[in-house]
């Protein structure tokens, strides 16, 4: 419990990969584009840049470009602090009874200072097992649509960070994702990168996306994503000032970047763990294309169900984190 808890924390706090710009080349990359579009007009949503090296649709994409960091200690070492506990306590002589020394020993017992946290053993397995899908940027005519095709196939529900100024283009697409039991989070109304933002344009553009929302499916959403994972003490303030939970993301699939599906598998496997959030796309990408990602997903999905996983809404695997 406690290692999933830290798990949790480090995620959201400033050690967290996704803003503490381990990821930077992604906002750089994107951010590139958005500057193209203007800070004060309503830019595009995406436009992937031109991507200096192609990528070749066999080999996995090379790890060290985007991660020069090392993985970070990964959060999965249980028995450290089980058994803390317990190998600290040690025979206590009792000084009254000098004559029977050895008797005297057993019956001591050190009192436990900390007691450990209740935690249904259920609860604590389900945690473990809880993966959620995440699709950014839509809804579209195209994509956002062909995603839920798969996910009803399978008879998972993700969550779709979406887009403000897409939402008016495509209600009808919100509306689904509502009606088959998906999450539906704010991902700014244009696009834009937060930190670059007044407090008053930050709100303006969650405001917006929220009204957008709220007209094509009568609630109004609880989550938040920042563009490019970008996000600053300023903007993890506002959120939260907005009621709104900022969430990260653990598992990026770099399908934006027009990654392969392999390189996708290859990001997957190796980042992927009890609690993860994983990113994917369901407009923009590179030149548009997300063909990728729509191949990947199933992938994607059997993989992580015949490795244990239960793929679970946002909302779901953060309440199950506490
Ligand atoms: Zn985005």
């Amino acid at each position: 419990m406690a290692v999933i808890t830290v798990f949790m924390i480090t995620s959201f706090a400033e050690k967290s990969p996704v803003f503490s710009g381990k990821n930077n080349a992604i906002s750089e990359d994107q951010a590139k584009n958005l500057n193209n579009s203007g800070n004060n007009s309503i830019p595009p949503p995406v436009k992937p840049a031109p991507e200096p090296k192609p990528e070749s649709e066999s080999s996995v994409e090379p790890e060290n470009v985007t991660k020069p960091d090392p993985p970070d200690a990964k959060p999965e070492t249980p028995t450290e602090t089980e058994s803390q506990g317990e190998t600290e306590s040690k025979p206590v002589p009792d000084p009254t009874d000098k004559s029977e020394l050895e008797n005297a020993v057993i019956p001591v017992k050190k009192p436990d200072p900390k007691p450990p946290v209740p935690v249904h053993p259920q609860v604590q397995e389900d945690r473990k097992k809880f993966v959620a899908l995440t699709f950014d940027d839509g809804p579209d005519g195209k994509y956002t649509s062909a995603v839920m095709d798969i996910l009803d196939e399978y008879k998972v529900k993700g969550t779709f960070f979406v887009v403000g100024q897409q939402a008016i283009k495509f209600p009808e697409v919100i509306q689904r994702m509502k009606n088959e039991g998906h999450s539906i989070g704010n991902h700014t109304f244009s696009h834009v990168n937060m930190p670059k933002q007044s407090i008053e344009e930050m709100k303006e553009q969650i405001t917006k996306t929220d009204e957008a929302i709220k007209d094509a499916t009568g609630e109004t959403p609880t989550l938040f994503r920042a563009p490019y994972g970008s996000a600053n003490a300023q903007v993890k303030e506002t959120v939260s000032q907005m009621s709104k939970t900022l969430v990260p993301w653990s598992v990026d699939t770099r399908d934006w970047a027009g990654t392969s599906v392999a390189g996708m598998m290859g990001h997957l496997k190796k980042e992927i763990s009890p609690g993860g959030i994983v990113l994917m796309h369901s407009f923009g990408g590179k030149n548009g294309d997300l063909n990728n990602t729509l191949q990947a997903l199933p992938l994607i999905i059997e993989y992580l169900q015949n490795n244990g996983y239960t793929l679970v809404t946002t909302e779901v695997l953060l309440a199950a984190k506490g």
